[in-house]
């Protein structure tokens, strides 16, 4: 970020907008990353509520930002806004990066190649496995296309509330041709399927803060040796579900690393430059542990 006094006509400027959003880590993150990167930039966040979210996007266009990621409840509202859809946000229907070129916004969804940057990162590899996501909301549908698109040998979405499950298995299946099962996370069936699974994903909000305590979203036994268990919750980083993995055996990805790549992806698009990634990761622990 360039400094507050540094702040001349020729700053350029990339947002947050959510409702609320006063809870965002991206500013941090976003503003070491470019003042890393040397850029006349800043990050800020917009609180906008959903009556003007309309109107808020076409002050946005005409104060000429280079663009804005887009958070809670505003991912599906904007996908109707803008004037292009990338293909995750065209199947998805929901944008977290706006990218404005020429005036012409375009929108996109980073949460799913974000997932994936973050399990590379620790060399896992999706091609070729079976995976058991838990959830159906919207990270797990981001997650779901994502891992399909990536070459999962098989994919199982696990929900509390299958119906919506199905939805989503539906959407995948159509779009990427992988015949995708669903079942319910109190079903007979779903302990055979994690256990099973060579990567397992909770993409619940089950174990956040301030629930902390709470028993893993699936019971300690079924996770095992040989199995890359993910949990997309990152507040604590260390969830009941990521400990039973590890006693168990089983490798373990926190949610720090999605947040962060989804970031990554959405500065590379604005300045078309490699994120630093650390100095984001950096940022973004600082910011989570003042929060503690
Ligand atoms: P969402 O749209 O509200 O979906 C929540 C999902 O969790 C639903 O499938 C819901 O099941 C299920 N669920 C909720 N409480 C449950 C419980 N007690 N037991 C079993 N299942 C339960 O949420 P989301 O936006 O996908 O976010 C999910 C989590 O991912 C949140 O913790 C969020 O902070 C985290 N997240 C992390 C990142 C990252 O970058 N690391 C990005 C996005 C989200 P039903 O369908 O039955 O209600």
């Amino acid at each position: 970020m360039t400094r507050l006094t540094d702040l001349d006509g020729e700053t350029k400027i990339v947002a947050v907008i959510g409702w609320p959003v006063r809870h965002s880590l991206s500013p941090p993150m976003q503003n070491a990353a470019l003042a890393e990167l040397g850029l006349n930039w800043v990050y800020v966040p917009f609180e906008v509520s959903p009556t003007r979210l309309e109107v808020a996007v076409e002050g946005l266009r005409s104060l000429n930002l280079v663009g804005w990621n887009v958070t809670v409840p505003h991912k599906g509202a904007m996908a109707d806004l803008v004037d292009e859809l990338g293909d995750s946000a065209r199947v998805l229907g929901a944008v977290n990066t706006v990218e404005v070129v020429r005036g012409v916004l375009y929108g996109h969804n980073t949460d799913g190649e974000g997932f994936l940057r973050a399990l590379r990162e620790q060399q896992e590899v999706i091609r070729g496995k079976r995976v058991a996501l838990i959830g159906a909301g919207g990270s797990a549908r981001s997650i779901a296309y994502a891992v399909a698109n990536d070459g999962a040998a098989a994919l199982t979405i696990l929900n509390r509330t299958p119906g919506r499950a199905v939805e989503v298995a539906e959407l995948v299946t159509r779009e990427t041709g992988l015949q995708v099962r669903v079942e319910g996370l109190e079903a007979p069936e779903a302990g055979q399927v994690v256990q099973e699974a060579e990567i397992v994903i909770d993409a619940t909000p089950v174990g956040m803060h301030p629930q902390t305590a709470v028993p893993p979203v699936v019971p300690p036994q079924w996770l095992h040796e040989g199995q890359c268990v993910c949990d997309l919750v990152y507040t604590p980083r260390d969830t009941t579900l990521l400990r039973a993995a590890r006693q168990r055996g089983a490798r373990t990805l926190d949610g720090t690393g999605m947040l962060v790549h989804q970031g990554a992806i959405a500065l590379e698009r604005w300045t078309n430059t490699a994120a630093p990634v650390e100095v984001m990761r950096e940022a973004l622990l600082g910011a989570l542990a003042k929060r503690r």
